[in-house]
């Protein structure tokens, strides 16, 4: 007993010892060589190198800033934005936060049901309080009056959006292996019909296709599988692409052409708030000076800080007593390997009934590639990136092969991401209050890449006060304020 109370005593004197002599590993200041006064350029701190991050820096550095993208992986677009289901669509628009969530899904949800495609909860969350307020915020969206106000936003920015991107592919010459000529919604009965046209109702680039054989008109592909068909919803204004490569693309153009500096391997951990200032209404904002890296490097004098740090916004604001209701949800990506020369769909399929989301990325030389994404999971932050569940992933593989069966003999290869979740499914885009210079653009959910290039561009005109974009349907940025929860 002694023996082991010596040992114990000893143990914690020289860890007493060990923490006042060992100095600290020194921090190392970056881009501290700009003098305080010097307003050569604006200089932004992107946090986070997905789509959202880049697609920002892009459009920030076009407007004359200096920008500085910061990403803890070892390069870009290594979380949700590596290998997504690759659909660009305006169309398919309905905010996760909606009316059905209550009859719908709230069951099967709290029921622990077995259902592949009802959402599910890991036990984790039942003791994260973080799930808690998320859920909170999430189920006050829940009503018709604000999925409206929520879809309404949604499709503003998504069709602002597209125009963005067509903006960005006559201005650079990226290739991302986009190939779909839009969407098509399929209806296996009237009922599934009835509610796909309901939910496009505010989409004018649609065409409703009331039997089998005009669908199959649109997408002759589907001739093997007429007999399941009742009709379908067919939108142009969608398209898709390789989301992993468009943004390496991006990187370089960034570096080679607007200067922007890289920093990879290097995890924002604090931020340094240096001073608060009072503005003219007597409104006390604060304004962050710098912030500090996992291995303790301090970036400092920086005029914005823009967060697009995708699924870990929430406990990185949390440092600043700032709560972001944005939570990962997992889904699932299965991709079909082919020879390049197979009949491929020359449009995105939706099923949705069976959470299936298919499309075709334009093959190359050696190989063709058949996407298809869906299925959704509260799996918290452990595990993010683990593809926990496989027989998920192998759900999403056989219904696919029901509707394309000539793609059974190829490999198929499994992944699994998270999405960052806004709690009304509305992206936060803008300026926090209570900071002089704290940005974000985030929470984008299921829908990042098809809102990308608009949130990025709306974000530059917030910072460098330009007025809002004429666009049809109108945008209005206090929608998507970080302000509104
Ligand atoms: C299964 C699935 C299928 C999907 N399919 C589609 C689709 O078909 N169409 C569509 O429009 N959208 C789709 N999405 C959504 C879309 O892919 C995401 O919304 C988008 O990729 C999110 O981009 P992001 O830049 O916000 O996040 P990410 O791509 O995750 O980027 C965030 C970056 O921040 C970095 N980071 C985090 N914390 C820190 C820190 N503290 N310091 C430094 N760096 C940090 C991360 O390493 C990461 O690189 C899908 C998502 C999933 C999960």
């Amino acid at each position: 007993m002694i023996r082991r109370v010596i040992v114990v005593g000893s143990t914690i004197i020289s860890y007493g010892y060990y923490k006042l002599f060992t100095p600290e590993a020194p921090r190392k200041y970056i881009y501290s060589n700009r003098s305080k006064h010097d307003r050569s350029a604006t200089v932004s701190l992107i946090i986070g190198t997905g789509i959202i991050g880049l697609t920002s820096a892009y459009y920030l550095a076009k407007s004359g800033h200096k920008v500085i993208c910061i990403e803890k992986r070892e390069d870009v677009a290594l979380e949700t934005s590596y290998k997504n289901g690759s659909l660009i669509c305006p169309s398919l628009l309905t905010p996760w936060a909606n009316s059905n969530v209550p009859k719908k899904y709230l069951k099967s949800i709290f029921s622990f049901s077995s259902n592949t495609t009802s959402t599910k909860i890991w036990p984790s969350n039942y003791v994260s309080m973080r799930f808690y307020r998320w859920m909170y915020a999430y189920l006050k969206n829940c009503t018709t009056k604000a999925q409206a106000k929520n879809a309404k936003n949604l499709l503003a920015l998504s069709m602002y959006s597209r125009q963005c991107l067509d903006d960005i592919l006559n201005e650079t010459s990226i290739s991302f292996s986009r190939c779909s000529i839009g969407s098509l919604q399929l209806a296996e009965d009237s009922t599934i019909l009835e509610e796909i046209i309901e939910e496009s109702k505010f989409n004018e680039n649609i065409q409703i296709l009331s039997t089998s054989d005009e669908v199959i008109k649109h997408e002759p592909i589907l001739a093997a599988v007429k007999d399941r068909l009742h009709g379908g919803v067919f939108s142009s204004s969608d398209t898709n692409g390789n989301i992993y490569e468009f943004c390496c693309e991006l990187k370089k153009i960034l570096i080679e052409k607007y200067g922007v500096q890289f920093l990879f391997n290097q995890e924002i951990k604090s931020f340094i708030v240096d001073s608060t200032s009072e503005s003219i209404f007597g409104e006390q904002k604060s304004h962050i000076g710098g912030v500090t890296t996992n291995s303790n490097q301090v970036i400092h004098k920086i005029d914005n800080i823009i967060l697009t740090n995708g699924n870990y916004i929430m406990p990185l604001m949390e440092k600043l007593k700032v709560f972001i209701p944005v939570y990962p949800v997992k889904g699932y990506v299965v991709e079909i390997v082919t020879p390049p020369n197979i009949p491929f769909p020359s449009m995105n399929l939706v099923d949705d009934g069976n959470k299936l989301y298919i499309s075709a990325l334009k093959p190359n030389d050696k190989q063709g590639i058949v996407r298809v994404s869906g299925l959704a999971e509260f799996a918290g932050w452990k595990d993010i990136g683990v593809l926990s569940e496989p027989d998920r992933a192998q759900y999403l593989y056989e219904q696919t092969i029901k509707w394309l069966p000539h793609l059974e003999p190829y490999e198929k290869k499994f992944h699994s991401c998270s999405r960052p979740v806004s709690a009304d499914d509305v992206p936060l885009i803008g300026q926090y209050d209570h900071f002089d210079n704290l940005f974000v653009n985030c929470g984008h959910g299921s829908k990042g890449w098809t809102l990308a290039f608009g949130s990025a561009a709306l974000l530059e005109n917030i910072i460098n006060g330009k007025p809002t974009p004429k666009v049809v349907p109108a945008l209005d940025p206090d929608q998507y304020s970080p302000n509104r929860f």
